[in-house]
């Protein structure tokens, strides 16, 4: 099996971010194979960064088994936890202090403000919920991730207001914002990204073309950062991708919506945006999104049955749309 260059001979950047919170999945296996091959095809650099920012749900264990899983498919990385690299470290749960620095960012930009709806109270503001059971998709970054329901409902817009009226925040003196109040810790709150209602989100997929959403009517504000204090997926992830560089971000198409709330975070933070390239999402004879409860399509008991990764990744799957 080929391998990538021990020297990248391009440009080309691009990441695995599996969350350690259960086993990969089949429909993982395809996605992160094909994040694999556009690196090395491109001559380029592949980044593997574990997104365990779920304190709860994060396992060493689900680390330990996701790589050795991606190595017996023949995937290989240059840069990870496991290697080190320029950018360590490449665990989330250890980069607090650049996501940090990106809610600090937006929150003197003026582009935050805090929340303090419950869901109890966006449950009832809402006149038409149509909160379903979102399973969870299998994007190259995903596989149980925080804040990243693609169709979560639109925010209401009850704490708008507290934009340039900011609550005093509890913490130690520092830089202070617009506002003129503390600023120096976003504990306490859901922080939440104002959209700009009705502005078009418009890019080019590498793999499903054209995409277009409308901010604040495709989705809403949304959350940066958690009242339990740990930052959101989407905050998270722009704030690596523009750190380690990455020029192509390789993921399932159960993320293209949060693509379109990460473009304007890095049109907030002074970001460039990556190319985007979007997989299918591998569903079950029921037509569903593959998820967790999938056990029997585990990269794990797959193995355990057999199956090569040629048969893996060869297998004719149905896939969604
Ligand atoms: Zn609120």
């Amino acid at each position: 099996m080929a391998s990538l260059a021990p020297t990248p001979t391009s440009n080309y950047r691009g990441r695995l971010a599996p969350s350690p919170t259960g086993h990969l999945h089949v429909g993982h296996a395809r996605t992160f194979w094909t994040a694999w091959q556009r690196a090395r095809d491109a001559g380029g650099a592949l980044i593997m960064r574990l997104e365990d920012l779920d304190p709860e749900r994060s396992k060493s264990a689900y680390a330990e088994a996701a790589y050795d899983d991606l190595r017996w498919l023949g995937i290989r990385w240059q840069e990870g936890p496991d290697k080190g690299g320029p950018c360590a470290p490449y665990m989330q749960s250890r980069r607090r202090s650049v996501y940090l620095a990106a809610w600090r960012t937006l929150l003197q930009r003026g582009f935050l403000f805090p929340c303090r709806c419950s869901r109890k109270d966006l449950a009832s503001a809402l006149s038409a919920p149509h909160e379903r059971a979102t399973a969870q998709g299998h994007g190259a970054a995903s596989g149980g991730k925080l804040d990243m329901e693609d169709d979560e409902p639109i925010y209401p817009g009850t704490c708008r207001g507290s934009i340039g009226n900011a609550p005093q925040l509890p913490g130690p003196t520092g830089p202070t914002g617009p506002t003129g109040h503390q600023t120096d810790t976003p504990e306490g709150f859901n922080w939440r990204f104002r959209v700009p209602d009705g502005e078009v989100v418009e890019f080019v997929d590498r793999n499903l073309g054209p995409q277009r959403f409308v901010a604040g009517q495709d989705f809403g504000d949304f959350v940066v950062w958690r009242r339990d204090d740990v930052p959101s997926y989407q905050l998270a992830c722009v704030a690596d991708d523009a750190a380690m560089g990455i020029s192509e971000v390789v993921r399932g198409a159960d993320l293209l919506k949060s693509t379109a709330r990460q473009i304007l975070l890095n049109h907030a933070l002074g970001y460039r945006d990556p190319a985007w390239f979007h997989c299918r999402l591998v569903v079950d004879h029921n037509g569903r999104r593959l998820a967790k409860r999938h056990d029997a399509l585990s990269l794990r008991s797959l193995r355990q049955r057999g199956l090569t990764p040629m048969n893996i990744l060869s297998a004719e799957l149905p896939e969604e749309g």
